[in-house]
Order: C-alpha cells, then structure tokens, then sequence
C-alpha cells in the first residue's frame, strides 16, 4: 500500500454490495497478466469513483462508480465466485 492506493481490503463493504457475499476473497483472472488474486489483494484507488487494479500488472480491473441511490460497475477479466448451498453445507 502507499498513500496513493489503499488495498481491496479497504474497499471490502463496498465490493461486499456488489457481489451481495464476501468479494474481498473472490478470485479474478486478470485479462493482461492472466494472474488469479482475490479482489482483497488488488489496490484501490479511491477518487470520484473507486478503481481497482491488478496487483502483478496495475492493469485496471474494476471501476465502481458512486452514485447516492445505486453503483455503477464495469468488470474486467474473470471472476470466479465460489457457490454456498443453501443449507451451508460444502459442495
Ligand atoms: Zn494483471
């Protein structure tokens, strides 16, 4: 981290409303670098909006803008989100 920069970590309640689970441990591939890194690995850069970006390649990985009533969001590279049964058991 730098004062520039915080890590997803950071930004967790905010990922954690979009995904509607636990986003800080979901795995993105990454479009450029093809690493995979939970989102809580990626630094955010907090500005108008808040901006993701790879952690291996700084290439851009998610740009959520806030708005007062709703988010915008655009996605790049690949998530993989795991499944919860309903009944918590593991899969
Ligand atoms: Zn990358």
């Amino acid at each position: 981290m730098s004062d520039l920069h915080l890590d997803g970590n950071g930004v967790a309640w905010l990922l954690d409303q979009i995904t509607g689970a636990e986003a800080t441990t979901t795995l993105r591939t990454c479009q450029a670098c093809g690493d995979r890194r939970p989102l809580g690995d990626h630094r955010a850069y907090m500005g108008a909006g808040v901006v993701l970006r790879c952690p291996s390649c700084e290439t851009v990985a998610v740009c959520i803008g806030v708005q007062d009533d709703h988010l915008t969001v655009r996605w790049h590279g690949t998530l993989r989100v795991e499944l919860v049964p309903a009944d918590g058991a593991p899969a």
